[in-house]
């Protein structure tokens, strides 16, 4: 049997995705493929943070019922669990599955996953393993659908993460990427000691071995004195890189999103980030157009995300998702503002990842390789793409940033276009 999956979305859906494709193929009996058309299965999870993302995943779903009508066709994700009927008019004869019953597909498909040493499997071939930690959101941003669709906060025991943790680095794993949609707000209670993120950081840095860790979008609330100490004792372990969701530079348009910092705060928080790591790398989520945005709260955004030097921006338009209050909103802009907006920060976006990539260039930096072709890629620890015109083997390697490395783009692993990477960030 021939599986085809795609995840659309953040990197808590792809490592959800990852871990349901790992179990599928576990089974033994199934084979990986890119082409739906010869496929037995297709498995599709999606995403719902923006209007594109919802059309890429239809758009999908009917080529593929069109095409490969013989094909099992399961649609699991954000948007099987917003809107089941929109999934099925799109593609009639689809297995739906909600978030909630996402873990029991193999079970629906008739799998019987093969559990390894640790109970579960993990991402082939790659270097790099996405740690899910915690799931939902509880906050009500006005703009965001996510706690809609992921409304309930858990989070996995502390000591299964720690687990799984040590279980990638034993297979070689070098970079563990801890994801959740509302990461610091990891907590374990479930023990007789109460885990929270930072206590979790820290068994997480103490495991034995040649690995880092990098955390994938965090809120600026989150960093506090004890999450920096923690940062800071950890030394190379945890990457300086930082992905920071602002949404709005405006404090006007951040109280009508109902964010829960102010943009003072927000700098004043990266200012201290930054008294601890002064090179780090630190990104974030902007939103362009939110219903009402007048040109001076576009222009003071503009102004702060200039003054606070980022070191990229992830930027992406507002999209109405229907039953979040600023979907109801009567001053909605215009979409040639809401494009030239995005268009404006997109421009200061590629200023500023190449600033930041000069500022590195000649220095000495540690990268994990990923083999491609003849040569290899790589990320540095501050979130930088480099290349190898010869490959230097796998693992981590210390090497000398040359000029042409650039900013992973955000949203580039797994994010989708025009949307915060929740990570989601919707965050
Ligand atoms: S933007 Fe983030 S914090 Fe706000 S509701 Fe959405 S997921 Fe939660």
């Amino acid at each position: 049997m021939k599986a085809y999956f795609k995840t659309f979305g953040c990197r808590v859906n792809q490592a959800e995705g990852e871990g349901l494709k790992e179990r599928i193929l576990s089974d033994g009996v199934t084979t990986l493929t890119n082409d739906f058309d010869s496929a037995d299965l297709c498995v599709l999870n999606t995403c719902t943070v923006t209007v594109e993302g919802d059309e890429d995943a239809l758009r999908l779903m009917r080529r593929i019922s069109r095409r490969n009508p013989a094909a099992r066709l399961v649609v699991t994700g954000c948007l099987a669990t917003r809107s089941p009927a929109e999934v099925l008019k799109a593609a009639p004869a689809a297995l739906v599955v909600g978030n909630a019953d996402k873990e029991n597909i193999p079970a629906m498909l008739g799998c019987r996953p093969v559990p390894d040493e640790a109970g579960f499997r993990a991402f082939g071939g790659k270097t790099r393993a996405f740690l899910k930690v915690q799931d939902g959101c509880d906050m009500s941003c006005t703009y965001c659908i996510i706690p809609s669709v992921r409304p309930e906060m858990t989070s996995k025991a502390a000591d299964a993460v720690v687990a799984e943790a040590r279980s990638l680095v034993e297979r070689g794993y070098k970079e563990l990427v801890l994801c959740g949609i509302r990461l610091g707000r990891y907590l374990d209670e479930s023990g007789p000691a109460r885990v929270d993120f930072v206590a979790l950081l820290e068994r997480l840095l103490a495991l034995p071995g040649d690995f880092r860790v990098r955390l994938s979008s965090f809120e600026i609330t989150d960093v506090t004195e004890r999450f920096l100490d923690a940062a800071e004792a950890a030394g190379p372990k945890l990457c300086p890189s930082y992905h920071l969701p602002l949404q709005s530079g405006s404090e006007a348009v951040l109280k009508r999103m109902k964010r829960w910092y102010t943009a003072a705060f927000y700098a004043r928080r990266t200012e201290a980030l930054r008294r601890r790591f002064p090179d780090a790398g630190i990104f974030t989520d902007l939103m362009t157009g939110f219903p009402g945005e007048t040109q001076e709260e576009h222009e003071e955004s503009r102004r702060f995300v200039t003054d606070l030097g980022f070191s990229g921006l992830h930027v992406f338009r507002f999209s109405s998702r229907a039953g979040t209050p600023a979907a109801r909103r009567t001053d909605k802009l215009p979409e040639s503002i809401v494009l030239a907006r995005a268009e404006e920060f997109r421009a200061l976006d590629g200023r500023l990842r190449e600033r930041f990539a000069a500022a590195h260039a000649g220095a000495r930096r540690t990268v994990l390789v990923e083999p491609k072709g003849t040569g290899a890629e790589g990320l540095t620890e501050h979130f930088l793409r480099v290349s190898f015109s010869t490959n230097p083997g796998p693992g981590l390697v210390s090497a000398v940033v040359g000029r042409d490395a650039l900013p992973l783009p955000l949203g580039g692993e797994g994010g989708v276009r025009g949307m915060p990477s929740p990570q989601p960030s919707p965050a």
